[in-house]
Order: C-alpha cells, then sequence, then structure tokens
C-alpha cells in the first residue's frame, strides 16, 4: 500500500449511487450456501432403519462417549490424532472447546498445581486476525487476551516463545493452524514445531488447535500441516495439545460432529468430567455420517462439490478487488486456498468506516474489530469478507459495493 490514490468527487458521486440503489446483502458470517447444503441431503434419510454400529452397539440407546469407532477411524486422519485418542461428539467443536476451558476451570488439568478457577490470573494468547467465537467464550470466562500478531507462516513465534516463558499465567492459545479464520494462513512446520517444543512457565499451557479448515480446500494445492499432537510428544510435552475438528462444513453446519483429540492422560481427563454431562452422544447422526460419507475416498470427493460451488465465489471477491482497488494503494487482500474466508486490508484509521458506510447502504458486514479481542483492532484497519453464503451475483455486488467505501472512507480521512 504505497501510493495512495483516491478522488473524492468520484467517491462521494459513487457511494450516493450506491445508497440509491437500496441493497440489502449480508457477507458477515461464514456460513455455507443452502446449495452446499443441499450436498448432504442425501444425509438427512439415513441411516434407514439400520442401527447397529460396527460393533454391535445399538446406535439408538444411550452411551458410547467415546463416539462410534468407525467416524473416529475416518477423521483420525484427517484431524492428525490416533483414533484411540480421538473422540466424535454432538455437532458443534465449538462447545467442545468451551466445554474445555470450562472444565479446566473446575478440575486441575493433568500437569496443572491447581485448576484454572483458583488462578490468580488465567491468559490467553491471541494470534490477530482471529476468530471472534474463540475470544467472545474466553472473555466470557474473565480469561485475559493478549495479542500475538500474524505472520505468512503464522504467529509470530518469537513473540509467542518469548511470552509463554516468562508468564506462568498465560495458560493457552487460540490456533486455527490451517486456512486460519480469517486470513487463509496455514501454519508452517517450524512454527509447529516450535509450538510443540517451547518452554511454557505454566505446567498446563494448553494449545486450543481448532483445526476447523482441515480439509477445506480451494485449489489443488491442498496445504500440509505439520503433527502437532506427534511433536508434543516427541517434545516431552505430550499433554500440550487439544486438537478440535468437525463436519459442520463438510455436511451440515447445524447438525454434524464435533472431534476432540488429546494425549491419552488428557482424553481420560476430559471423559472423566464430561461423563457427568451426558451419557453419550447423538450416535445415530454419527452412523449417519458414516453411511453417507462411507471412508476417505468419499470424504474427498463430497469436499471437491463443496470447492466447486465456493471457489468461484472467492475468484470473483478477488477479482473485484483487483478491478476495483488493485494499484490504487487504498487496499491489501488475502488469497485463501482454503477456508472460509478472505481478509481485507484497509487505510489505517478507517476499517471501522468502512463497515459503517456499508451497513448505510445496505451491505452487512462483520463489524470491523471482530477479528481482535475485546473488539479492538488497534490500527482499525482489518475487515472480514465471508464469501461463501451469498449467491454468486450477491458476492460481486456486496463486493464492488465494498470497494466504494473503502474509496470513500479513505478519500474522507485524508
Ligand atoms: N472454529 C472456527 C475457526 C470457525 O470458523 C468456526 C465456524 N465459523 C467454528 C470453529 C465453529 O465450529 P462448529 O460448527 O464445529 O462449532
Amino acid at each position: 500500500m504505497t501510493t495512495l490514490s483516491v478522488d473524492a468527487e468520484t467517491a462521494r458521486s459513487d457511494y450516493a449511487a450506491l445508497v440509491e440503489r437500496g441493497l440489502f446483502l449480508d457477507i458477515t458470517r461464514g456460513k455455507p450456501s443452502p446449495r452446499q447444503l443441499d450436498l448432504s441431503n442425501g444425509m438427512l434419510g439415513l441411516p434407514g432403519d439400520v442401527f447397529k454400529a460396527e460393533d454391535g452397539t445399538d446406535v439408538r440407546n444411550y452411551g458410547g462417549l467415546n463416539g462410534l469407532a468407525e467416524l473416529r477411524r475416518l477423521f483420525s486422519g484427517f484431524l492428525q490424532v490416533p483414533a484411540d485418542q480421538l473422540l466424535a461428539a454432538g455437532n458443534s467443536s465449538l462447545e467442545l472447546m468451551h466445554d474445555s476451558v470450562v472444565q479446566a476451570m473446575l478440575s486441575a488439568l493433568p500437569g496443572a498445581e491447581r485448576r484454572w478457577a483458583d488462578e490468580e490470573r488465567v491468559a490467553f494468547l491471541c494470534p490477530v486476525p482471529g476468530y471472534d467465537r474463540h475470544f467472545a467464550l474466553s472473555e466470557r470466562f474473565g480469561i485475559e487476551l493478549i495479542q500475538v500478531p500474524m505472520t505468512e507462516s503464522g504467529p509470530d513465534m518469537d513473540v509467542v516463545e518469548r511470552l509463554v516463558a516468562e508468564d506462568a499465567g498465560i495458560k493457552g492459545i487460540w490456533c486455527v493452524p490451517k486456512y486460519s479464520n480469517p486470513d487463509g494462513t496455514t501454519y508452517s512446520d517450524e512454527t509447529v514445531r516450535r509450538l510443540a517444543a517451547m518452554t511454557t512457565a505454566a505446567p498446563d499451557f494448553r494449545i486450543f488447535w481448532d483445526n476447523a479448515y482441515a480439509i477445506h480446500h480451494l485449489t489443488d494445492v491442498e496445504a500440509p500441516l505439520a503433527d502437532l499432537l506427534a511433536l508434543c510428544e516427541e517434545n516431552g510435552n505430550a499433554d500440550r495439545a487439544f486438537v478440535f475438528g468437525s463436519t459442520s462444513k463438510v455436511t451440515l453446519a447445524g447438525a454434524g460432529v464435533g472431534f476432540f483429540g488429546a494425549s491419552k492422560a488428557n482424553i481420560a481427563w476430559w471423559l472423566g468430567k464430561i461423563g457427568k454431562r451426558t451419557i453419550g452422544p447423538d450416535k445415530i447422526n454419527q452412523l449417519r455420517h458414516i453411511l453417507f460419507l462411507k471412508d476417505e475416498d468419499g470424504v474427498r470427493a463430497h469436499m471437491r462439490k463443496h470447492r466447486e460451488l465456493i471457489a468461484p465465489k472467492f475468484d470473483a471477491v478477488d477479482r473485484i478487488l483487483t478491478e476495483e482497488l488493485g494499484g490504487t494503494g487504498l487496499a491489501s487482500w488475502t488469497k485463501p486456498t482454503g477456508g472460509y474466508f478472505i481478509s481485507l486490508t484497509v487505510v489505517p484509521g478507517t476499517a471501522k468506516e468502512v463497515v459503517r458506510l456499508a451497513k448505510a447502504a445496505g451491505i452487512a458486514l462483520t463489524p470491523a474489530g471482530a477479528t481482535h479481542p475485546y473488539g479492538d483492532d488497534p490500527e482499525d484497519k482489518t475487515i472480514r469478507i465471508a464469501p461463501t453464503f451469498p449467491e454468486l451475483a450477491e458476492i460481486e455486488e456486496a463486493v464492488k459495493g465494498l470497494t466504494v467505501c473503502v474509496r470513500l472512507a479513505a478519500a474522507e480521512r485524508a
């Protein structure tokens, strides 16, 4: 963003014309579109009159806290967790992250001196930009959030290593390691190795490894990710990783299956606590997933259908941003090869104004600042674009309108 060029008068008249159109568009949340959900309609009729899992378990009944073994095996490779250390749970991974925090508050984790509720202070590192729901969940439980800048290879590990080594109050870090929300970054092997090997002042430090986009590729080049759990074990920190994932954006966002993976000690700890909360997960839904997806190739084929539907939307966002803002110095943006988001960086000090202008013109964007803890983007320059849900034509219209707002906000500030 070197050569700033914006013609204020044109920006103002373009904006007036935009408002005049009375649009009503929403690119706020990373939801699958109805057509993506349609891909899994075949699942709704399953499991039919089949109600036995491979080990003879009657899925209609209580029990089976670990989830169905065949489903855990199917996602074991994708999530890089040995099947016997992977649990298949309810419909959401976010609730598993929530419960992990709550259980750690209420009962000492393996390796902990005391439960988090009895600590003077519990802090988490938050690579920014990041996922607003991670931040909201932490804030709800009084966890202090410390920003760490993202780089092209993941969180700035020099900063992470220094902070966790000196501060025993830092108990965790939020990570979306593959096609991260919102900038699409995949952590490099070196970043993952350093996370696994670093010295932490807290004996009960946990990496919340939210691998929500593990298999959500947008191109033929599937980003590789190092195996955190194995690296933690190799480095004598076996209990450090909590791995999360789900089929929310594989099958049905409201009726998928969430997964939790960790060391054997962590899993035993977790089952001991969670067994007080539920007698077992919805195994009918788990069986439905197995019958529908079948095997790893089945999952890959299914994900390719998602890609066919959403990749053109990502391409359209990039094309319009390039046409309207390329070379102006007013913005830069990510070109993700997977995941659900594009991160748009505008002139510092204008992101809130861009979002306000867009809203007034009928284009709903994720609030500026949502990508940072406490909603505070110190430079006020990050905007998250979620292109999956609207139809292609709507996305094109919304992003075109957004570029008008980017230009006007920059002109107002100049
Ligand atoms: N983690 C990340 C990084 C996400 O982007 C989302 C959905 N936007 C979730 C978790 C939510 O996952 P689930 O549906 O499994 O609760």
